[in-house]
């Protein structure tokens, strides 16, 4: 890579800020130049915010020479799509939202932005997050910066590649039921979905509410906790949120497990797995061993209903929120209509594209009077004995560790016409949504040259132990810094 500046995680860049090596406006104008060097061939932004970039530089220079400066000040990154930017085009990576230019700032936008963390610009997703290799998106799909030919998964790919790529310190993905963590696992960097309710969704365009949440993408852990440090916390604007006061999550980073309780789901080596990733996993687990850690064999059993639980609460939550895109607040807006129901089925028809509406459909015949019972309810249940089996696993165990993801980075094309397939991509990240539980991906290794993920879930609020697990994970293996990729 010509320019090893973007190659550095974000602390290893704020080192280098405090000690004056180097400035907030090199930083931003190296990541700028690699956007414009490989941006053509990965395609991992919706929008690129060059001048504001610039401008937020500048001042995160002055605060770091007045000594006013957080942990990300200066740090060039980047937000899904998803999340709301004041006068920055929000898109969904949808029609429906191809013009919309919010008028605030999602929480974790605030914050980010006062701490001085500089905006590069947008990620691409599949249109409204809904997909697992960012082929949904309604403008172009993102390749993976490991081998173009194949998606970076997804919902959040662009964020992923963008990370993988160098043209992004750290993103922040949604997840609902994999979203963060299963285009990191493919891309090869560190994605942590927090605990429901850790990290406030506000100005965070809603998929499926009981599920959503927002987490970092980085390409350490260490980057994984300063991050988390700065969105996570108590926020009155969402009513989902905890009320919670964070510790710091960098002191969870220890590097031995001695005495930590680790659980090995068995349900989790599923047939179909990849070898090379049933392979990372096992010699990820041999690994914690030798670091302290006592392993056990852990027990899910209705894991194998995680995917149809999560495939009705899902699509039905999504045809409640996604009702609101009706042509007439905000958004697309068909003009060439008869009357009003004919504008609203028109704007939702040209606006939406396939996988939206066939999760809409879905959705709604799960809701309606006479199947609600069958479906809805039957899932809810279902859910509620998930979480359970969870809570009984976590008396005996710290975490719990399986693959983020049963196979490596699939080729574009390959799957995008067998829905069903592609939903299987979330069968071992789906249930810490359900359950609303931590889980973090990541880098266990290769497999025919393609990264591996490790997933480690711990308990509600549970992100310290899960942390210390990961960190001490990759402290002991040399997987970290695999991003940045060979092809590029
Ligand atoms: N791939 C899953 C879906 O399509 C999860 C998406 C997500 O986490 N946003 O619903």
């Amino acid at each position: 890579m010509a320019n090893s500046l973007v190659n550095l995680t974000a602390h290893e860049a704020r080192g280098m800020l405090d000690k004056r090596e180097v400035s907030s406006v090199e930083l931003t104008e190296a990541t700028l130049e690699r956007i414009e060097e490989v941006e053509d061939r990965v395609k991992a932004f919706v929008t690129v915010t060059r001048d504001l970039a610039l401008e937020q530089a500048r001042e995160a220079d002055r605060r770091i020479a007045e000594g006013t400066s957080a942990p990300l000040t200066g740090i060039p990154m980047q937000l899904k799509d998803n999340m709301c930017t004041n006068g920055v085009p929000t898109t969904c990576s949808s029609r429906i939202l191809e013009e919309f230019v919010p008028p605030y700032d999602a929480t974790v936008t605030e914050k980010l932005r006062q701490d001085g963390a500089v905006l590069i610009g947008k990620g691409n997703l599949d249109e409204f997050a809904m997909g697992s290799s960012t082929e949904n998106s309604a403008f172009f799909p993102t390749h993976n910066p490991w081998d173009l030919e194949r998606v970076p998964g997804g919902s959040s790919g662009g964020p992923a590649a963008a990370v993988a790529a160098g043209e992004a310190f750290f993103s922040l993905g949604s997840d609902t039921g994999g979203s963060v963590r299963q285009p990191s696992s493919l891309c090869g960097i560190v994605g942590m979905k927090p605990t429901y309710g850790l990290v406030s969704r506000f100005g965070l365009i809603a998929f499926a509410s009981s599920l959503d949440q927002i987490g970092p993408l980085t390409r350490d852990v260490r980057d994984s906790a300063i991050v988390l440090n700065a969105i996570a916390g108590h926020d009155p604007r969402d009513s989902t949120s905890i009320e919670f006061q964070p510790p710091d999550y960098t002191e969870a980073l220890k590097p031995d497990l001695k005495g930590v309780r680790i659980g090995v789901p068995k349900e989790y080596f599923v047939d179909g797995m990849e070898p090379g990733v049933e392979d990372a996993t096992r010699k990820a687990i041999d690994v914690m061993r030798s670091l302290g850690a006592e392993i056990g064999e852990a027990s899910l059993p209705h894991t194998s209903y995680a995917l149809a639980v999560y495939y009705i609460i899902a699509p039905s939550e999504c045809s409640a929120n996604l009702a609101r895109y009706d042509g007439v607040k905000y958004g697309f807006s068909e003009q060439d209509a008869e009357s009003m129901w004919d504008a609203y089925e028109k704007t939702r028809q040209r606006g939406f594209g396939p996988e939206v509406k066939r999760r809409i459909m879905l959705g709604t015949y799960s809701l309606s009077s006479g199947y609600y019972d069958a479906y809805y309810l039957k899932a809810q249940q279902v859910r509620t004995i998930i979480r359970q089996e969870f809570e009984e696993e976590f008396k005996k165990f710290d975490a719990l560790v399986m693959p983020t993801s049963p196979s490596t980075a699939f080729k574009i094309g390959e799957k995008v016409d067998d829905p069903v397939q592609m939903y299987l991509n979330d069968v071992m990240t789906l249930p810490a949504n359900i359950a609303g539980i931590p889980g973090i991906s990541v880098p266990s290794g290769m497999s025919n040259g393609l990264p591996t993920g490790l997933q480690i879930m711990a308990k509600p609020l549970g992100e310290e132990a899960m942390l210390r697990v990961a960190y001490a994970y990759e402290q002991a293996t040399d997987f970290q810094g695999t991003h940045g990729s060979p092809s590029l």
